[in-house]
């Protein structure tokens, strides 16, 4: 409801300004005063929305009206209006300047009145609406501000628990090494509520250690307004044991970027320190022996070799292998075997010095890391004790155990500077005692470094050469004394290198045996063996004897009687005409297996022989024990007949213990017509050397075959 002031002194004027104004809208309120104080008093207690003055009046004129109600409270923008006679400039110019909004001549217009009146009205409500919406706003930012300070403080307060619940030590320290906040976490480790540290020296929080270094880095930040990256570092936990903790530090700064303290972050990690250190430990030691491992010596050998380069600082590494360790756990059992080791791990520790360092390779593989070897002398000295330490029987649950082992040295920097380049020296060395008579040591030379790059490569040229075929059989006949006719020939084996031609066993054997390649060979060598006395047996009348060469090594691991087995099956030879030749070791070694096996395939008509004879340790005694029809009488012994009255003596010997026994023999290697007469005279049943033929291919053997040669010899 619009309300309309009118003040005029005339009461006519009063009634008619009141009547038009009260016809403006349909309603409008009107109050009408005759004295200015009058209505300036009633606009102390109530708003006007258009104050409509006659300017001359007595006691105040319409500008000191207007003046004064400018100055009220809810006068400042209420429209006033000033009725004036006359168009007199004077008197508008005074209305203006006091704040009046705008004129009307008296006596005034009607139309116009209403108009005007209606115009100010409007504006006043523009006026009052907009007011009111700015209020609204302020009202609203008010609020909004409140809310926003209210937030602030319970964020503050948010901020300030969470802080307290974090896992980690939170505490902030100004320039001067004060403490100027913690958190609840770091004044309990402190030993003090948070309230007591505000404001003190850090060294309270920290500890006088950790408080000085503490300082510097915060020195650091203060000085390069930059956080440090994390550091581990140690503290004392509140009940005195050590923790370890990860520790940040960073700067905190003011309103203007200034750094006024540095934010100090710690989480304890003693937990996650605990399990790397446990899994690390886990990683780096055998759990049978509770020895450091192969990785772990690899790690300390890398360490030594990169401060060993400095002569001064010699070191040997020695590798060493149990020599019978495979005996004791077959015949004793796993646990046995694990208890020997452990034995002799604790053995090993008590042999070498504080300092030197004892690992477990893996299997009964063991090496030493001796610290100041300077001389070979040195090593050599630790080595021998080392020896004769696991020389000495081990008791291993009712049994006395002896083993013995064999070891390889190598010196750091002499022989190698690199971990890698040491432990495959002193493995080297170890084999190559091993190979030399086990329970003894040796040291690394170049050379054998050589022999190994030789042998890998050959190896895996050995490898490839089955797949390509590269293996052939070639024959060397055997003639009996007694018809000089040919009655069998030995398969020996060869090697056609696409290299370096024609390969003999000799250079390539001993590592098949090492590398388990001899199996494959072999069962092909066998196959072939046979395939080509099938051949035979077909085209003559009784077959030939064929003989075939089986290594010692494949004994131990191979079921050689099904090998032979199988290979009569596939070539359906008459095991009748296959000789098998074995050397004496072979018997020498659990001699009832051996036995078994003979026999079964004895019965199945194979026949043996034994190769090499007399270079071995076996006896004639020994031999009787297989079903052995033939001895091949080494050709060491053959090659200084007939002048060697000794080698004559123990040829005729053998043949007639041989014969006494039911066993024929064979004269290896025989190159002359006077060995040949030599070999007649002391009873020797075949011959078997250049001075027959050389080893021949097959077809060659044959076509000897074909042509019926009698070799009757001299004598
Ligand atoms: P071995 O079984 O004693 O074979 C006889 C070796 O003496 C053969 O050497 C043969 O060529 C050689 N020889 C024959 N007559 C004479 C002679 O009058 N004078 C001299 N100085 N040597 C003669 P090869 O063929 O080099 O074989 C060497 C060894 O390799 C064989 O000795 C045998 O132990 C082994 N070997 C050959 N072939 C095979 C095979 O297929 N398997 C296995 N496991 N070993 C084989
Ligand atoms: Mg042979
Ligand atoms: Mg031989």
């Amino acid at each position: 409801m619009p309300q309309i002031l009118i003040l005029d002194d005339r009461v006519t004027n009063q009634r008619i300004l009141a009547r038009l104004a009260a016809s403006v809208e349909p309603d409008v309120k009107v109050s009408a005063f005759g004295d200015p104080l009058d209505a300036l008093a009633w606009l102390e207690t109530h708003e006007a929305d258009l104050v409509i003055t006659d300017f001359k009046m007595p006691h105040l004129d319409g500008a000191e009206v207007t003046r004064r109600i400018r100055r009220m409270p809810h006068g400042a923008d209420v429209p006033v209006v000033v009725v004036t006679v006359y168009d007199d400039r004077e008197f508008r110019l005074l209305a203006l300047d006091a704040g009046a909004t705008d004129f009307l001549l008296a006596p005034v217009d009607h139309v116009e009145f209403r108009t005007r009146v209606r115009n100010l009205l409007a504006l006043r409500r523009h006026q009052l609406e907009a007011r009111r919406q700015a209020e609204r706003l302020r009202q609203d930012l008010e609020a909004s501000e409140r809310l926003r300070v209210a937030l602030m403080q319970e964020s503050r307060e948010a901020l300030a628990q969470l802080i307290d619940t974090l896992p980690a030590m939170i505490s902030a320290a100004d320039a001067a090494g004060r403490v100027v906040f913690v958190n609840a976490r770091q004044a309990a480790l402190a030993g003090r509520p948070p309230a007591q540290l505000i404001g003190q020296d850090v060294e309270l929080l920290f500890g006088a250690e950790r408080a000085a270094f503490g300082r510097e880095l915060d020195a650091e930040v203060f000085a390069r307004g930059e956080a440090l990256p994390g550091f581990e570092e140690g503290a004392t936990g509140p009940d005195g044991t050590r923790i370890e903790l990860f520790t940040t530090k960073a700067p905190l700064r003011d309103a203007e970027g200034r750094v006024v303290a540095v934010l100090t972050t710690s989480l304890d990690i003693t937990d996650r320190k605990q399990a790397e250190e446990r899994l690390l430990h886990l990683a780096q030691h055998d759990p049978l022996t509770a020895l450091p491992n192969r990785s772990y010596l690899a790690e300390r050998l890398r360490e030594r070799c990169a401060q060993g380069r400095r002569s001064e600082d010699p070191f040997a590494l020695h590798v060493l292998d149990l020599d019978r360790f495979k005996g004791v756990n077959d015949a004793l059992g796993h646990q046995a075997g694990d208890r020997l080791l452990a034995q002799a791990a604790r053995r090993l520790r008590a042999a070498v010095r504080e300092g030197d360092l004892v690992a477990r390779l893996g299997g009964d593989e063991f090496a030493i890391l001796q610290r100041n070897a300077a001389t070979p002398a040195d090593a050599a000295h630790l080595a021998d004790r080392v020896l004769s330490a696991l020389a000495r029987p081990f008791r291993l649950g009712g049994h006395s155990v002896a083993t013995s082992a064999s070891l390889g040295v190598t010196l750091c920097p002499k022989d190698a500077t690199t971990a890698d380049e040491l432990l495959r020296n002193a493995e080297l060395a170890m084999y190559r005692a091993k190979a030399t008579g086990r329970n003894r040591f040796g040291f690394f030379d170049p050379d054998m470094d050589a022999d190994a790059q030789r042998a890998l490569q050959l190896e895996g040229e050995l490898r490839r050469a089955l797949a390509r075929r590269e293996f052939e059989l070639v024959w060397q006949p055997q003639v009996n004394l007694r018809t000089g006719r040919i009655c069998g020939a030995e398969a020996l084996l060869r090697w056609r290198h696409a290299a370096r031609g024609i390969v003999s066993p000799a250079e390539f054997l001993q590592l098949a045996e090492e590398t388990g390649l001899i199996a494959p060979i072999t069962e092909w060598a066998l196959a072939a063996a046979c395939a080509q006395g099938v051949a035979w047996q077909k085209r003559r009348p009784g077959g030939l004897r064929v003989s075939a060469n089986l290594s010692p090594s494949l004994f131990g691991s191979r079921d050689v009687r099904d090998m032979v087995v199988d290979a009569l099956a596939t070539s359906g030879l008459d095991p009748s005409l296959l000789d098998i030749e074995i050397t004496e070791r072979v018997l020498l070694d659990k001699v009832e297996e051996m036995a078994a096996t003979l026999r079964s395939l004895r019965e199945i008509g194979v026949s043996f022989s034994i190769d090499d004879f007399g270079t071995g340790y076996s006896s004639l005694a020994h031999a009787r024990n297989f079903p052995v029809q033939r001895l091949k009488v080494d050709q060491a012994f053959i090659a200084n007949l007939p002048s060697d009255r000794a080698d004559a003596a123990i040829v005729g010997a053998i043949v007639s213990l041989a014969h006494g026994l039911g066993m024929d023999v064979v004269a290896e290697g025989v190159e002359t017509a006077e060995q040949l007469a030599a070999l007649r005279r002391l009873g020797c049943d075949e011959v078997q050397g250049y001075f027959v033929r050389e080893p021949v291919t097959a077809a060659e053997l044959e076509a000897m075959l074909d042509a019926d040669v009698v070799l009757l010899g001299a004598g």
